[in-house]
C-alpha cells in the first residue's frame, strides 16, 4: 500500500492510508517516524499532546529531571545529532530534555509527519485487507498495513478513585499531566504521593508554598543525586567517545556504559584485577556505618549480597534507616519516613535532592497516612482518619497505570474483533514485548515483557526501534503481508520473564510496586518488565531474526 503525505489531509469521512501509523511523539515514536520514513514508507503519528516529547512534555512539574546522566540518557543513532547539542547538568532537568527532543525534531523536520492535539481512540485489524484501521477523538480515519504502539510505559497517569475529588475548589494536579503555563503554589498545597515524582517536586515545591502537606501511604528508599553541572571537558570527552560509549551501553545489562573518561583514567592508574566485593553481613556495624559515610548511595552496590540474600537486605534497610534519623530532626517524622516490611531494590530506584532535608523545614508536614488514612477530599482540603487539612491546591503524585495502561485505554482490535483488554484482563502477554498473539502487524515499543523500564530507557526504545523498521524492511522485501507472535511463542516468553525474575527483590513476598501492577486497584498481579538484561534480550532478538523470525508466523 502506498500513499502521499497530501493524504493526511483527509477529512472526517476520507481515509487516510499510509504504510504505517504510529501512536505517540516521544522519544520512540519521533526515532520510528525518522526510521521508516528512511527506509521509504509514508508515515502518520498522532500525538495526544501539543507538541513532541512524550514524558518530557507532559511532566513538567517543579523539580522534573531525569536521574541518569544525559550524555547516555540520549539518542546515538545519529553522530551528527549527538555532536548537536549541548547539555548543562550531568542529570538534565525537564526543560532541557524537552528542548532537546523539540531540537531532534526541527533537526530531522519531524512534525510535518505528526498529527498533534489528537488521540488515537481505536485501531481494529481489518483481516481480510491485512490493515489497521485506526480511529482519533476528531473523527479522523486513518489506515495503514503496520501500527506501532510508541504509546509509552509511563504515560496513563493514575488518579486514585478518592471520594470527593470533584468537590475540590482549588487546583488539582497530577504531576504527568502538568499544565504547560506553570501554577501558583504560594499557599497551602498537598501533595499525595512520594515515589519518584513526589520525591523531586517535595522539596521544589517546599521553596515556594506558604505550606505544603505531604501525604504519604508508604516511605521509600531515596538516595541523594548529587547532580552537578555537566564539565566541559566531560562533555568534549564523550562526544569524542559516544561510538565507544554507545556500543557498551547497547550491550551492558541496563543501557549505561559504566565509561567515564575520569573512571578510565583511574583504571589505567590503579591497573591491577579489582578486589572482591565484600558482604554486608560479614562486616560489622561500625564497618557498614564507614561504608556509607565512604560511598554513600553507592554503598549497596559495594556489597554482593544485598540484592540477592533478604536477611543481607534487611541489614541494609537498617542502615539506610540510620541514614533516615540522622538526617530528620524530629524522630516521629524520621520514623514516619523509615521504610520498613518491604526490600530495598523492590520498587524502582529513586534519587533526590534534599528530600529528607526538606522535612526539617518548618513550612513542611509529613501526613503518615499509616497512621490514618485518607477518607475524602472536600471543598476545601483532604480529609484523613487523623484530621481535616486546609489546602488550596491538591497534586497527584501517584503514579502510573504503567505498561499496559496506554495501551488498554484504546480500543484495540486484533483478528475478529477480539479486544485487547479481554486478551490481557489476567495480565499482558506478549512475544518479547514486541508483538501480541491474535494482532497482526500491530508493534509495541517498550511493552510488557520488554527490558525498557528496567534499563535506560532511550537505548531501550532504540533497540526495538531498529528491530521494528528492519522486520518491516524484510516483510516488504519478500513479499510477506503479516507478521504475527504465535501464541506458544508469547507464553514461552511470559514464563521465562518470570523465570528470570525468580528470586530478585523485585518480587520479593512483601513487595508491592508498579512493575507488578500493585499501583492500580483490580488490576492483575504479574512482574511486567523483562529483568534478563538489556545486551541478553538484544542478543535473543537477533537470534530470533537469525533463526527466520522464529516464533511468529510470517505470511
Ligand atoms: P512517552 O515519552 O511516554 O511518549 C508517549 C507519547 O504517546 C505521549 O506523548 C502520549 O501523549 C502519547 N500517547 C499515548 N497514548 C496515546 C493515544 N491514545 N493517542 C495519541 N497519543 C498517545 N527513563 C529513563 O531511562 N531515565 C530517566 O531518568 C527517566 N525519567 C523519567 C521521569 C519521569 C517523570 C517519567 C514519567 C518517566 C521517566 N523515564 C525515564 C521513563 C520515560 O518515560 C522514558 O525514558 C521515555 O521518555 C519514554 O519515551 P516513549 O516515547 O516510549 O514514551
Ligand atoms: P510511583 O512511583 O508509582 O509513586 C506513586 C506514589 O503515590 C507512591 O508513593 C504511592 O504510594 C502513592 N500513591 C498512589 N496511590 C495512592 C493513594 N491512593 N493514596 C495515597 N498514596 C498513593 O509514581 P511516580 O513517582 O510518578 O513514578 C513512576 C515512575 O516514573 C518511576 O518509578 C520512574 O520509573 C519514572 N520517574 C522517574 C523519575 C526520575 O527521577 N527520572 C521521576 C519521576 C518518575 P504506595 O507506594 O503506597 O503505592
Amino acid at each position: 500500500m502506498t500513499s502521499t503525505e497530501s493524504s493526511a489531509t483527509a477529512t472526517f469521512h476520507d481515509v487516510a492510508s499510509y504504510d504505517a501509523v504510529v501512536v505517540g511523539a516521544g522519544f520512540a515514536g519521533m526515532y520510528l517516524i525518522h526510521k521508516l520514513r528512511q527506509d521509504g514508507l509514508s508515515v502518520r503519528a498522532i500525538e495526544a499532546g501539543t507538541d513532541v516529547g512524550g514524558t518530557w512534555y507532559w511532566n513538567r512539574y517543579p523539580g522534573a529531571r531525569c536521574d541518569v546522566p544525559s550524555m547516555e540518557y540520549s539518542y546515538g543513532f545519529d553522530s551528527e545529532l549527538e555532536q548537536s547539542w549541548e547539555w548543562t547538568e550531568i542529570m538534565a532537568a525537564q526543560p532541557e530534555i524537552l528542548g532537546y527532543a523539540r531540537h531532534v525534531a526541527d533537526r530531522f523536520d519531524l512534525r510535518r509527519h505528526i498529527s498533534f492535539s489528537t488521540r488515537v481512540v481505536a485501531a481494529v485489524f481489518d483481516e481480510e485487507r491485512a490493515t489497521w484501521m485506526v480511529s482519533t477523538d476528531r473523527g479522523d480515519r486513518l489506515e495503514a498495513p503496520f501500527c506501532i504502539m510508541a504509546t509509552g510505559a509511563l504515560s496513563a497517569a493514575n488518579i486514585p478513585d478518592i471520594a470527593g475529588l470533584e468537590r475540590f475548589r482549588g487546583p488539582v494536579l497530577h504531576t504527568g499531566a502538568w499544565p504547560k503555563q506553570g501554577v501558583d503554589l504560594s499557599g497551602r498545597v498537598g501533595i499525595i504521593g512520594t515515589g519518584s515524582s513526589g520525591v523531586q517536586a517535595i522539596p521544589v515545591i517546599a521553596e515556594q508554598a506558604e505550606h505544603l502537606f505531604v501525604f504519604q501511604r508508604t516511605p521509600g528508599f531515596t538516595f541523594p543525586a548529587n547532580n552537578k553541572a555537566l564539565r566541559p571537558d566531560v562533555q568534549q570527552a564523550y562526544k569524542e567517545n559516544y561510538a565507544e560509549v554507545r556500543e557498551r551501553q547497547r550491550h551492558s545489562p541496563n543501557g549505561f556504559s559504566n565509561w567515564s573518561p575520569i573512571r578510565k583514567a583511574s583504571l589505567r592508574e590503579t591497573d591491577g584485577p579489582r578486589p572482591a566485593r565484600p558482604e554486608i553481613r560479614t562486616d560489622t556495624p561500625e564497618q557498614r556505618k564507614q561504608a556509607w559515610r565512604t560511598y554513600g548511595f553507592g554503598v549497596f552496590q559495594r556489597y554482593s549480597d544485598v540484592y540477592q540474600d533478604l536477611d543481607a537486605n534487611a541489614l541494609a534497610v537498617d542502615l539506610f534507616a540510620d541514614h533516615v534519623h540522622e538526617v530528620v530532626t524530629d524522630p516521629a517524622v524520621a520514623e514516619s519516613l523509615t521504610p520498613e516490611g518491604y526490600p530495598l531494590g523492590c520498587k524502582r530506584q529513586v534519587l533526590d535532592t534534599n528530600f529528607f532535608e526538606t522535612f526539617n523545614r518548618a513550612n513542611v508536614t509529613l501526613v503518615d497516612l499509616r497512621r490514618g488514612a485518607i477518607v475524602e477530599i472536600t471543598e476545601t482540603g483532604l480529609r484523613t482518619t487523623e484530621g481535616h487539612y486546609e489546602l488550596d491546591t491538591l497534586i497527584f503524585a501517584t503514579g502510573f497505570d504503567a505498561m499496559t495502561g496506554a495501551l488498554e485505554r484504546i480500543d484495540l482490535r486484533g483478528r475478529g474483533a477480539v479486544a485487547l483488554r479481554d486478551v490481557w484482563a489476567n495480565g499482558p502477554s506478549t512475544y518479547l514485548g514486541l508483538q501480541v498473539a491474535g494482532f497482526p502487524n500491530l508493534f509495541t515499543v517498550t511493552g510488557p515483557g520488554s527490558p525498557s523500564v528496567l534499563a535506560n530507557v532511550i537505548v531501550a526504545i532504540e533497540q526495538h526501534v531498529e528491530w521494528i523498521a528492519a522486520c518491516i524492511g524484510h516483510l516488504r522485501a519478500n513479499g510477506f503481508r503479516t507478521i504475527e507472535a504465535t501464541a506458544p511463542a508469547a507464553q514461552a516468553w511470559g514464563l521465562h520473564v518470570n523465570e528470570v525474575a525468580e528470586g530478585t527483590m523485585y518480587v520479593a513476598p512483601t513487595c508491592n510496586s508498579w512493575y507488578l501492577g500493585a499501583n492500580i486497584e483490580g488490576k492483575a498481579r504479574m512482574f511486567l518488565p523483562y529483568v534478563g538484561g538489556l545486551g541478553r534480550y538484544r542478543a535473543r532478538c537477533e537470534e530470533v531474526v537469525a533463526n527466520g523470525y522464529e516464533g511468529f508466523t510470517l505470511a
